[in-house]
C-alpha cells in the first residue's frame, strides 16, 4: 500500500455557544485542518489538526506544515511504517503537535482499514469502550450555561468542568456554587483555570475554591511555572491537574521530578499524536499521577481518534471531554455523529478510526484546499 494523495483542507465551523477560557476566547466559529490520505488500493486515512492559537498555533501555520513540509514524506510512503514516517515529521518541523496528530490518525486510520482493526486494537485493545463524557462550562453568559449542565445532565452527564479565572474570582464562587446547589452531590465538578492565576496569589483563591469539593483543579498558573505549580500541589488538598505543562513524555518527566501536579491531561494535539500520548499516560501511571482524556476544539475526526486512545489507555481513568462535535459545532463533518448514550462517549469498533465523513457538508465548511 502507498500513499498516493495528500489532501489539506481548512476547514471552518460556526459554534452555537461562545467559549471564554481567560485567553484564547471563541466566540463565532472554530478553525480546524482536515488531511485526507488516498492510497493506491482505494482506502482513504482522515486526520484532523485542532490547533488553538493561545496553546498550540494557529490553523493557517498547520495546515501550511502539513501541505508544505510533510506531504513530500507521504506521498510515496507505506503507511504501515507509522513510527518511521512521524520520526521523519518530528526532524523537519519543531513543534506543531496538532498537525502531526493529523498525519498519525491518518496513517493509523489507514493501518487499520488495511487490516480490519479498529485503532485501539492496534494499541493491545481496549479496556473501556464507554468513556464518562465531561461537558466544560465556558459561557460568559452562566444562564445559558446553567441550561446546558441541566439538560446534559438531563442525559447523563456527570462531569463538569467549570472554567474559572477568565471573570473575577467572587464571581467564579458564585458560579460554582449555583452548580453545587443545583446538583448537590450528583455532579462530579473540575475546575480548569487555563494558567489564568498569578502564582503569588494562587493559593489563597485555591483554597476558596476546594469549598466546593471539586475533583481536580487544572493549570492554576502559567506553563512554565512548575515551581509554583508544585507549591500549589503542596499546600492544597484537592489534586492539581497540569494541562499546558505537559506536551511531551519530556514534560512529563519534569512533572513527576519536581511533584508539580497529581494527575495530568492527555491530548493528543499536544503531543502529537495517538502514540506520545500514550507514553506520557505511561509515564503518569508509573509515578502514581492519574490522567483525563482532554480536547481543543476538535471535530469527530480527531475526537474519534481521542476515543481509541482513552479506551486502550487503562490510565486515563477521569473521564474526557469528547463533547465538541454534539454540543457546540453547527454540524459536524462525520456522517454518523459522535454518539453520546447516558452521558457516556461510545467508542466505535469499525476498522481504522470506524468513521465515514460527509462530503457534502465538509465540501460546505471548506474555506481552503490545497493537494
Ligand atoms: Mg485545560
Amino acid at each position: 500500500m502507498k500513499i498516493d494523495r495528500v489532501t489539506v483542507r481548512m476547514i471552518r465551523v460556526p459554534i452555537r455557544m461562545t467559549r471564554k477560557h481567560g485567553v484564547g476566547d471563541i466566540s463565532s466559529s472554530i478553525s480546524n485542518v482536515i488531511l485526507e490520505l488516498g492510497t493506491d488500493g482505494g482506502l482513504i486515512g482522515w486526520g484532523e489538526a485542532s490547533p488553538w492559537t493561545v496553546f498550540t498555533g494557529t490553523a493557517e501555520a498547520s495546515a501550511a506544515a502539513i501541505d508544505v513540509y510533510f506531504q513530500p514524506l507521504l506521498l510515496g510512503a507505506d503507511p504501515f511504517a507509522v513510527n518511521e514516517l512521524m520520526q521523519r515529521c518530528d526532524k523537519a518541523v519543531f513543534g506543531h503537535g496538532d498537525a502531526k496528530a493529523a498525519v498519525e490518525m491518518a496513517l493509523l486510520d489507514l493501518v487499520g482499514q488495511a487490516l480490519g482493526a479498529p485503532i485501539h486494537w492496534l494499541l493491545g485493545g481496549a479496556v473501556r469502550m464507554e468513556i464518562p463524557l465531561s461537558v466544560s462550562i465556558a459561557n460568559p453568559d452562566f444562564a445559558a450555561d446553567l441550561e446546558l449542565a441541566k439538560r446534559v445532565h438531563a442525559e447523563g452527564v456527570r462531569l463538569f468542568k467549570v472554567k474559572t479565572g477568565f471573570t473575577d474570582h467572587a464571581t467564579d464562587l458564585k458560579r460554582l456554587e449555583a452548580l453545587r446547589q443545583t446538583f448537590d452531590a450528583d455532579m462530579d465538578l473540575r475546575v480548569d483555570y487555563n494558567q489564568g492565576l498569578e502564582a503569588w496569589d494562587a493559593i489563597r483563591q485555591l483554597k476558596d475554591v476546594e469549598a466546593f469539593r471539586p475533583t481536580f483543579i487544572e493549570q492554576p498558573v502559567p506553563r512554565d511555572r512548575l515551581d509554583a505549580m508544585a507549591a500549589i500541589t503542596a499546600a492544597i488538598v484537592t489534586p492539581i491537574l497540569a494541562d499546558e505543562s505537559v506536551f511531551t513524555p519530556a514534560d512529563a518527566i519534569r512533572l513527576v521530578r519536581e511533584r508539580a501536579a497529581d494527575c495530568v491531561s492527555i491530548k493528543i494535539m499536544k503531543s502529537g499524536g495517538i502514540l506520545p500520548a500514550r507514553r506520557i499516560a505511561e509515564i503518569a501511571e508509573a509515578a502514581g499521577l492519574a490522567a483525563y482524556g482532554g480536547t481543543m476544539f476538535e471535530g469527530g475526526i480527531a475526537l474519534t481518534a481521542g476515543m481509541h486512545l482513552v479506551a486502550a489507555t487503562r490510565n486515563i481513568s477521569l473521564g474526557a471531554e469528547f463533547y465538541t462535535a454534539t454540543y457546540v459545532l453547527e454540524r459536524d463533518v462525520l456522517a454518523s455523529p459522535v454518539r453520546q448514550v447516558n452521558g457516556k462517549t461510545q467508542v466505535p469498533d469499525g476498522p481504522g478510526l470506524g468513521i465515514a465523513v460527509d462530503r457534502d457538508v465538509l465540501k460546505h465548511y471548506t474555506v481552503e484546499q490545497r493537494g
